[in-house]
């Protein structure tokens, strides 16, 4: 048989807080390939569970594996999310705790296919009952529509998820799962009116267009080709192999039903009109007015969305300024009228969006968190900087939980406290959404100024605000040698997993007065700041387990380790950190029964029973062994270990 050690070397550690050399990034990545290589993508950090994409089908998800992990101990298995799973609903039932499992990662990391796994878990194991098997089924078949409306290929992932979603699934007393909620935000707008080279819309476009029964398609006023609409077009790739969106379209049409939506028509005649709306077209006026030259559009746009064509024809073409208490109308030019049709329809889908996410909503309290992580792209615009003050505050979360959790165990097991070094991401938070005078204040007061107010004046506001801010840098304030690497229209934040620069270029500013005339609550950075602070509401009032979730390679392929993207997703997430603060203490702790049942071989005065308490046999045990008392120390409850190699040791004696 293969000892323990060299079983080791081959797959490495389960836990890396049993890597001996714990703050080098080399050993950890080491440990992460070894494990790889053998299809063990699972691997912990304490209670974090990292995993690796393996781009594969693994044998790991059958219904035999998931009873394994049914009521056993966290480390007497192999890592899984399965065992996250069950642990976070055992604490619900047994605690009656409220529990919230955080799913990070950049895209094409596996965060939505994890998710998918913990449901479906739950779905396997929890008791059930008639009305069980209605939530269960709404709540598995939520996911297609909302991946139909949420998701579109990208260049990373060809069924991106292109919102954050926060879940919840609430259970009875019996822990049967009686109901679920979720929490959408940051949908991507901006992909409704145009894609990237290589990147579709949301699926929903062409699956209707692909699978709609002609009559359905008639009365929408849509043809079959996507070809034929200008927001359809732009990432030139209507068609993709990996994905058949009539297939979906029959998926998404029952799932549709099983949520009880009567009101398809209505929905499906508002995804039409999106597409209509971007077929639009305007032409100039002697005086370069905008005019509106597809009256048919207009025709079908009034229909499908109930409202007087004449009046949806004005606004298209007309901005409103409240000015000193006045409400003043002028007339768009070519270029501003085309964007408040582009913004209308984004706001179009958006609402249909959130109207969707809040229409399978039911009750809440077993939480799961999907949201992408660090984003850094040659051009970082709004939605990243949203995304990444996001990941921020996560961050931010975590090391408090983290942190107090470890505290309040040592208080519980009546262990001295020892302080922790760590980096306090909260100066980067304040930066951001500080009243008055973060970014994200700045940035609202500038955009809501009627008449004046630009991009640079935004900027000028921002560096005369937040000058001398360690965290904060543009081209003025950047000395010289870095002042080459930045643009006059940018910022810098150099966030705690990494510096990101942010173009300020065609920021909300000037535009949203003219969406104002439909409509009149539009005020984004801040809408969102408040839905962030509920969700981070919700997840402080939760016990937390984390899921960091990277992908292998950027090609979508099975058993390839690029070191250098794996690399750059470990400083992204954190992960480094998330070690450095859980091995602040002691890297091993054991309930002492545990420790005793594991180890009792090893001493003659334990083998084999002990008759008095376990917290005195642990202490014979370790005694006999040669513990030294820099080593360890006995909580009320528990053994904590401080070296991995003092318990390797003890571990390879047991193969001896
Ligand atoms: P995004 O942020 O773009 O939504 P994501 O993190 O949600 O990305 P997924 O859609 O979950 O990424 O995963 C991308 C693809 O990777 C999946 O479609 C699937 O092919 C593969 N994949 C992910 N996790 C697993 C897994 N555990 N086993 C097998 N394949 C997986
Ligand atoms: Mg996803």
């Amino acid at each position: 048989m293969e000892s323990a050690l060299t079983a080791r070397d081959r797959v490495g550690v389960q836990d890396f807080v049993l890597l001996e050399n714990f703050t080098s990034e080399a050993a950890f990545i080491e440990n992460l390939r070894k494990r790889f290589k053998e299809n063990l993508i699972y691997t912990y950090i304490g209670s974090v569970l990292v995993s690796v994409n393996p781009y594969k089908e693994l044998e790991i998800y059958s219904k035999q594996n998931m009873e394994r992990y049914r009521g056993v101990s966290f480390y007497e298995v192999s890592p899984h999310l399965y065992a996250i799973a069950d642990n976070s609903y055992r604490s619900l039932r047994m605690e009656r705790k409220d529990q919230c499992i955080l799913i990070s990662g950049e895209s094409g990391a596996g965060k939505t296919e994890a998710t998918k796994k913990i449901l479906q878990y739950y779905a396997v194991t929890c008791p059930a009952s008639q009305q069980v098997e209605t939530v269960k089924d709404r709540l598995l078949q939520s996911n297609p529509v909302l991946e139909a409306f949420g998701n579109a290929k990208t260049l990373r992932n060809d069924n991106s998820s292109r919102f954050g979603k926060y879940m919840d699934v609430q259970f009875d007393y019996r822990g049967a799962p009686v109901g679920g909620h979720i929490l959408n935000y940051l949908l991507e707008k901006s992909r409704v009116v145009h894609q990237n080279h290589g990147e579709r819309n949301f699926h929903i476009f062409y699956q209707l267009l692909e699978g709609g029964e002609e009559d359905l398609l008639r009365r929408l006023g849509l043809e079959k080709n996507p070809q034929q609409y200008h927001y359809l077009v732009k990432g030139h790739c209507a068609r993709v192999s990996s994905i058949n969106d009539k297939n979906d379209w029959k998926i998404v049409r029952r799932a549709l039903s099983i949520i009880s939506f009567n009101d398809n028509e209505d929905l499906l005649s508002i995804v039409a009109s999106v597409l209509h709306l971007g077929n639009v077209q305007f032409a100039a006026d002697e005086q370069g007015n905008a005019q509106v030259t597809t009256e048919n559009q207009i025709k079908y746009l009034a229909r499908l969305l109930a409202v007087e064509g004449s009046v949806l024809r004005d606004a298209l073409i007309h901005k409103k300024i409240i000015a000193k208490g006045e409400e003043l109308i002028s007339p768009l030019n070519l270029e501003q009228a085309a964007y408040a049709r582009d913004a209308l329809a984004k706001a179009i889908y958006g609402r249909t969006f959130s109207w969707l996410v809040n229409k399978v909503n039911n009750t809440t309290v077993l939480g799961l968190l999907d949201i992408y992580g660090f984003e850094v792209f040659q051009h970082n615009s709004f939605e990243q900087f949203c995304i990444n003050y996001c990941n921020e505050k996560l961050q931010q979360l975590f090391i408090e939980l983290t942190l107090k959790s470890e505290q309040e165990e040592y208080e519980s097991e009546g262990i001295a406290w020892e302080p922790v070094q760590y980096f306090n991401n909260k100066i980067i938070c304040d930066l951001v959404e500080e009243k008055f005078k973060g970014i994200i204040s700045i940035l609202d007061e500038e955009c809501l100024r009627p008449g004046d107010a630009t991009d640079t004046t935004f900027l000028e506001k921002l560096e005369e605000t937040v000058k001398n801010h360690p965290h904060f840098l543009t081209h003025k304030l950047a000395d010289q040698k870095t002042r080459k690497s930045l643009g006059r229209e940018e910022f810098r934040l150099l966030h705690y997993a990494g510096e990101v620069t942010y173009s300020v270029a065609g920021k909300c500013v000037h535009h949203l007065n003219s969406l104002s005339l439909l409509f009149p609550s539009f005020i984004p950075s801040t809408q969102f700041k408040n839905s962030l602070s509920k969700l981070m509401e919700i997840l402080m009032s939760k016990e937390p387990s984390y899921i960091r979730c990277m992908k292998p390679n950027d090609a979508k392929q099975a058993d390839r380790f690029d070191e250098v993207l794996i690399r750059h997703q470990v400083k992204y997430l954190g992960l480094m950190e998330n070690l450095r603060v859980r091995r602040a203490g002691f890297a091993y702790r054991r309930k002492y029964e545990v420790f005793l049942q594991r180890y009792k071989s090893l001493c003659p005065e334990t083998w084999p029973t002990w008759d008095g308490r376990p917290h005195d046999g642990v202490a014979v045990l370790v005694k006999h062994l040669g513990y030294k008392q820099e080593e360890y120390k006995m909580g009320r409850t528990k053994i904590f270990i401080r070296f991995p190699k003092t318990l390797f040791a003890t571990e390879d004696a047991l193969e001896v």
